[in-house]
């Protein structure tokens, strides 16, 4: 019989974000702090005839072909190690698309880690993530997951300890926002000050939920928040609610606001609901 395997992609916010420089390749160099949520889309990978990569999803916006990006993964993973395993992969879709929670790269990292098993676990962790970053620079996190200093291109990766335990609220609004735009806009030259990303780290390894909340600061808003009103709108509610903070996740559009209380954080999404300021919103956790 066809061997089946399933596994959960969780979401991502980061609560930091720099951009240290772009380099002449084109890529930026990052340092941010990636923080897996308990948000997760749902992939199973069953056993084909040789060479096949058959996608199915349940959202009808998403690509079922070579954009893909379990598509584009599994294609890596051949290449890398000669397996020509064929398979079926049914994706149920929950994260926001487009909308700077790594959706596609979760979703990549799984179909490796699936895809390994499959195939008899030729690849170590270490040798996945080397596959991943070709897919997407936050695959290799992905992989990982938790609560890590991203650097590099976002592939230079350093475990921290998951922060204290809160509640989280997170909007996503009807507009979608492309990463390529937000990084093409992004003046770092204009920009007023940097994160202070290595006094979060600190923050993080203190359990000290005030002082990374503090220093919750993400750059790419200085391209979002003017363009797209509605995300300054959004923190604006979440912080009038009782947030500890709120921030923009990635290159958007997603607004998280961090609580310290259930009630005051699921309060706080019934009024982004009223005021219609949100397509999709979850009141969730860290995962830890
Ligand atoms: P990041 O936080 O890494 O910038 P994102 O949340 O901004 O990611 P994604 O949801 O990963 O963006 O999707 C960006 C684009 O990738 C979309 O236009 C989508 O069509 C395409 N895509 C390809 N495969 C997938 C997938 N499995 N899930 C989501 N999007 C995918």
């Amino acid at each position: 019989m066809a061997e089946t395997v399933s596994r959960r992609a969780y979401g991502k916010i980061n609560l930091g974000l720099d951009v240290l420089r772009r380099r002449p390749d084109g890529y930026h160099e990052v340092k941010m702090i990636m923080q897996m949520v308990d948000i997760f889309d749902e992939l199973t990978m069953i056993e084909e005839e040789e060479n096949a990569i058959h996608i199915t999803t349940d959202h009808a916006e998403l690509p079922n072909d070579e954009h893909n990006l379990i598509y584009k993964a599994i294609i890596k993973y051949r290449e890398r190690t000669g397996d020509t395993k064929g398979v079926c992969v049914s994706l149920r879709k929950n994260i926001p698309i487009a909308a700077g929670m790594a959706g596609g790269s979760t979703d990549a990292a799984a179909a490796l880690i699936l895809y390994n098993t499959l195939c008899g676990e030729k690849l170590t962790q270490k040798e996945l993530c080397g596959v991943g970053v070709k897919v997407g620079a936050d695959v290799p996190y992905c992989i990982l997951g938790g609560t890590m200093l991203s650097e590099g291109i976002g592939e230079i990766l350093t475990p921290l300890p998951a922060p204290p335990e809160a509640y989280l609220v997170i909007a996503k609004p009807e507009i979608s926002v492309s990463t390529k735009y937000v990084y093409e806009h992004l003046d770092l030259a204009a920009l007023p000050g940097h994160p202070d990303i290595d006094g979060m780290r600190k923050a993080l390894e203190e359990k000290d939920l005030g002082g990374i909340c503090e220093r919750m600061e993400n750059v790419l808003e200085s391209v979002t928040v003017e363009k797209y009103p509605v995300i300054a709108k959004i923190k604006q509610l979440l912080l009038e609610s009782g947030a500890e903070n709120a921030l923009m996740s990635g290159s958007g559009p997603t607004v998280f606001g961090i609580f310290t209380s259930r009630e005051k954080a699921e309060a706080a999404g019934e009024k982004l609901e009223q005021e219609k300021l949100c397509k999709q919103l979850f009141v969730t956790t860290f995962l830890r």
